[in-house]
């Protein structure tokens, strides 16, 4: 059970190594130990060993993996797996990112494997979902995401459920500068929550982070973690810069 507001950052196809250890360098002298929310960084495969590295004194930040493959090992050039992915040390794999589903083709019996694969590794999944702007026009924006948290959390017990983390992403708020509003948002983030209650009791439905991405920046971020079922943010473009960032993750 997650009870602190988890702030994360995805920093998708951008710092390798070497940047990266730039920005934790600023980041790390400008942001003190948190006592009171979990910090996570999800950089690319190839730097995932360079952050956890840099982060080994600061139990308040974790590292996560962008994606996992979903098959434990074998033949499949150019893959990560979930094992790999917690040698270099991540605690956390992001399944069924927005950019995984539409600009990959990602599917939900995909997200499945990937989210029991991750959960038998004793990493945690966090499983992110979200409609499309036509959906949103269809009025489908609860059945979609209630469809793709079904499959995420279709091969997990219920001890793996309640130790998950969710992302609701809308695709449309995606680095396009437009973001939920925090009622939106709350609004989904409690369809999911009434998702959880469905196979967990209340107080360990309840202890699920449940975190907000699209568009979020320093200007928004405190409105939307203050809205209710709001545990949280995945923060794509404006976690890039380690001066934004840091102000970002003390909102
Ligand atoms: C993301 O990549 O998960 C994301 C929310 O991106 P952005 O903040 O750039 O919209």
């Amino acid at each position: 059970m997650h009870r602190k507001p988890v702030i994360a950052a995805n920093w998708k196809l951008n710092h390798g190594p070497t940047d990266a250890k730039h920005f934790l360098q600023r980041f790390l002298a400008q942001t003190p130990r948190q006592q009171d929310r979990t910090l996570i960084f999800f950089p690319s495969a190839i730097t995932l060993t360079t952050v956890a590295d840099a982060l080994k004194d600061r139990p308040d930040i974790w590292v996560g993996a962008q994606n996992v493959y979903s098959e434990p090992q074998g033949a499949f050039t150019g893959e990560n797996s979930v094992l790999m992915a917690r040698d270099a040390g991540a605690r956390v794999v992001l399944v069924g990112h927005s950019e995984r589903r539409h600009v990959f083709g990602e599917t939900d019996a995909s997200t499945t494997k990937k989210c029991a694969l991750t959960a038998q590794a004793r990493l945690i999944p966090m499983l992110c979902v979200g409609e499309t702007l036509a959906e949103r026009e269809a009025g489908t924006t609860a059945s979609v995401v209630e469809r793709q948290f079904a499959a995420g959390i279709a091969e997990l017990d219920d001890a793996q459920i309640a130790s998950m983390m969710l992302a609701y992403e809308p695709v449309w708020a995606i680095g396009t500068g437009r973001t939920a509003t925090p009622e939106d948002a709350s609004d989904i983030h409690g369809v999911l929550r009434r998702a959880l209650t469905t196979c967990l009791d209340e107080r360990a439905a309840a202890g699920v982070p449940i975190l907000y991405g699209g568009s979020v920046n320093r200007g928004n971020a405190s409105t939307l973690l203050t809205a209710p079922d709001v545990d949280g943010l995945l923060v794509g473009g404006a976690s890039l810069d380690p001066d934004a960032w840091s102000s970002i993750v003390r909102s």
